[in-house]
């Protein structure tokens, strides 16, 4: 039987992140689900066990039901060895949680070395000329001629690995070095430089989506003019169901385009009394929640109002910190323009007033 160890028990301190770094937010999964996809998808293993932190192992359990989960130890030795010993595979793939670029190809190679040659250790071939250096003098130079950095996934027969656990005494690198202090030879496996562990804060990308959104409204006498939440004096005011505050309308769609949600007139029907003169504000404060459920936050809007009349520049700076003070984000992260058509078409007769709205939402790392 096949079985793999993902070590998932670190602090992940150097990435910098209040939390586990395998718990932030990669693509559209965290960094554990994505490496631990990667070995289920394969189908190579019987059994997955995953070493964890007693801090994330309810998180963890939830978060793997089918897999098996196994308190670490104060150092990664210890963590694997943990995992060795609750393990029942004849094989065993050592593997990291922050590496989740593994591909089944370097699986299954280093699973063909462990049958061929007793171990498979992921490994890449230096491309830099390696040194050891201390107190910032280089005292040994290697080179890159047959010189590989070692990665992970590192496979071995599990009761030769435990030996070697046994047998070890204080703290290795990885289960190569291990394997090699109990006096065997550890043979390479197929790496890849996008087998790459994410270690800084720089490696971790964090999800970005944008947003469109357009909306019009009719200039009627005998209305209040309201745009972005702020009443502007003019003899006219848009008509519509609600408040009719056209860039808000389209902001609002391009929040809900952005997370992948349908758009206002779904979930705030001009069919339904309760949004007769709504104040669009409170929708938006709505549509914000809506996008939070989805785990995003806006990051930065943009807005352009088209209108022939009245004169919007005195009015722009307000409507700004008015929108900054609902979506929570600084003034410098609210962009709206006002322009005239030069008397061209429905805005230009000024029987309407037009917007258009975008916006860039972020992953709330909270929420995962
Ligand atoms: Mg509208």
């Amino acid at each position: 039987m096949i079985g793999a160890i993902i070590a998932a028990a670190g602090k992940g301190t150097r990435a910098g992140f209040e939390k586990n770094k395998l718990l932030m937010p990669l693509s559209d999964k965290t960094v554990l689900e994505q490496t631990v996809q990667t070995f289920t998808e394969s189908g190579l293993f019987e059994e997955i066990v995953l070493v964890v932190s007693a801090e994330d192992e309810e998180i963890l359990k939830k978060l793997f039901p089918a897999l098996k989960i196994v308190r670490g130890g104060s150092s990664r030795t210890q963590s694997v060895r943990n995992g060795l010993l609750a393990s029942s595979a004849e094989i065993v793939l050592v593997h990291d949680g922050a590496r989740p670029y593994v591909t089944k190809e370097i699986l299954l190679d280093c699973i063909e070395n462990v049958k061929k040659y007793g171990s498979g250790v992921a490994a890449c071939r230096a491309t830099d000329t390696v040194a050891r250096a201390e107190n910032g003098n280089i005292t040994q130079v290697y080179g890159k001629e047959n010189v590989y950095m070692l990665q992970t996934p590192q496979g071995f027969y599990r009761e030769e690995l435990l030996q070697a656990y046994e047998n070890a005494s204080g703290e290795y690198p990885d289960e190569s070095s291990v394997f090699a202090a109990a006096g065997k030879t550890p043979h390479l496996s197929k790496g890849s430089p996008q087998n790459r562990k994410l270690t800084f804060k720089e490696d971790f990308s964090v999800p970005f989506r944008t947003g469109n959104g357009y909306d019009t409204h009719r200039l009627e006498t005998g209305r209040d003019l309201v745009l972005c939440g702020i009443k502007i004096p003019f003899e006219k005011g848009l008509l519509g169901h609600s408040d009719a505050d056209a860039p808000l309308h389209a902001l609002m769609d391009a929040l809900l385009s952005a997370a992948g949600l349908r758009d206002i007139g779904f979930y705030f029907p001009d069919t339904d009394q309760t949004y007769k003169g709504a104040n669009s504000v409170e929708l938006l404060r709505k549509t914000l929640g809506f996008v939070k459920e989805q785990g995003y936050k806006p990051e930065n809007v943009s807005i352009t109002v088209l209108a022939q009349r009245p004169k919007l520049a005195p009015y722009i700076d307000e409507m700004r910190q008015n929108l900054a003070n609902v979506l929570s984000i600084p003034v410098s992260s609210v962009g709206i323009s006002a322009t005239t058509t030069e008397k061209l078409g429905f805005v230009g007769r000024e029987e309407g007033i037009a917007s258009y709205a975008s916006v860039l939402l972020k992953k709330d790392s909270k929420t995962l």
